[in-house]
């Protein structure tokens, strides 16, 4: 069920993302996390924690942001999201941080 598919990412991605924009500058909207992509390759979010800008990202990207983040890439990324302190529309990528949900 779609509805029940929103609900549950929304409590998951909820408890993680307010841990993180503890220590972020940018207030990450927990309303945008439990939309279905828009993009239908995406299979997670990146929030830029200085512009503020939330972008889906689809599997290579999220291997890739995996390798800036110096963490091994999970068989399904349906249970992370990433954060940076910066992004190619503010600044460069840097500090990527891969989020793990439990
Ligand atoms: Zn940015």
């Amino acid at each position: 069920m779609p509805g029940d598919d929103i609900k549950i990412k929304k409590r998951l991605f909820g408890e993680s993302v307010t841990d993180q924009t503890k220590k972020g500058s940018s207030t990450l909207d927990l309303s945008l996390l439990s939309q279905p992509f828009e993009w239908k390759e995406a299979v997670t979010y990146l929030f830029c924690q200085k512009c503020g800008m939330l972008s889906e990202v689809n599997r290579q990207g999220a291997e890739y942001l995996c390798g800036q983040a110096k963490a091994q890439a999970p068989e399904v990324f349906k249970n992370v999201y990433f954060t940076s302190e910066a992004c190619s529309l503010c600044g460069q990528d840097i500090g990527v941080r891969i989020n793990y949900i439990n």
